[in-house]
């Protein structure tokens, strides 16, 4: 697919939890090889979109279109074969196995039926283990997790975590990466290694990102487009600069 098409698209999702309309008609797309800030107060339905997209939870109304294809309501599995791959606002990690075995334990399904196709040979299993984790060295490497392959994910800092769950999610080789909150809890440090692989990732593999993250500075930083939202809605979307001067972006957040 060309890139600057659109990637992703959101048209009137509506998602309830009995009387509360945690999305209520939002619309906004993504254009692909962009990085696209989602940003808003708190409980304005970022993280139910991401659930909505990956079929975490089925939207009440309303349609997610990848490349024009409605996937509305599929399951998280058939998602991810699809090519989309998130984070969680609160990673997610095997906290007894190691960073390195973190990386290795991916969903199977997209990568390894790349790897090793549907007819398995004798030493095709110990090849594509192989691959997994020469990959998997190559995303620690980009994170600069090296020297704590073999740490036990519970020693990470909280910081750390976050760089694993974005390893894990590059491990997947996806085409759209959701992320949730990136750099909450990050420190400075390892907020510009975090930045510089996002961009990284985007450059040589031309991969679509929408980034959930409340530090403007990450956001103006790293996007192209920021998409505002509150109460469920889109309020405005634009370049970072315009999107932080709009009167109704400055009281949402003030009201929050
Ligand atoms: P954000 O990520 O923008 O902070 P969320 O999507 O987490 O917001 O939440 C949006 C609204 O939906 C909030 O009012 C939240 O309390 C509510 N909500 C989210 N998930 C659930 C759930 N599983 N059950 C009930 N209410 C929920
Ligand atoms: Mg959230």
């Amino acid at each position: 697919a060309p890139p600057g098409g659109r990637c992703l698209e959101i048209r009137g999702l509506v998602k309830r939890f009995g009387g509360l309309r945690a999305l209520d008609g939002l619309e906004l797309e993504v254009r692909r090889g962009t990085i696209t800030g989602l940003i808003g107060p708190n409980g304005a339905g970022k993280s139910t979109l991401f659930d909505c997209i990956t079929g975490f939870t089925v939207p009440d109304g309303g349609q997610v279109l990848l490349d024009g294809e409605d996937i509305t309501g599929m399951a998280p599995h058939e998602v991810f074969a699809r090519g989309i791959s998130r984070t969680f606002q609160i990673p997610r990690l095997h906290r007894r196995l190691s960073v390195l075995e973190n990386l290795m334990l991916v969903p199977p399904g997209q990568l390894g039926e790349r790897l090793a196709g549907p007819w398995l040979r004798p030493g095709a299993v110990r090849r594509q283990e192989e691959a997994i984790r020469r990959r998997a060295l190559e995303v620690l490497d980009l994170l600069e997790l090296t020297r704590l392959a073999h740490a036990p994910a519970e020693h990470l800092s909280g910081g750390q975590r976050k760089l694993l769950e974005l390893g894990r999610v590059m491990m997947a080789d996806p085409a759209l990466v959701l992320l949730d909150e990136p750099g909450a809890g990050v420190n400075p440090t390892l907020m510009r290694t975090l930045a510089a692989a996002i961009e990284r990732l985007r450059e040589e593999r031309g991969i679509t990102f929408l980034v959930i993250e409340h530090d403007m500075e990450l956001v103006a930083r790293l996007c192209d487009e920021v998409v505002v939202v509150s109460e469920g809605r889109k309020l405005t979307a634009g370049p970072p600069d315009a999107v932080r001067k709009d009167p109704a972006v400055v009281e949402a957040y003030l009201g929050d």
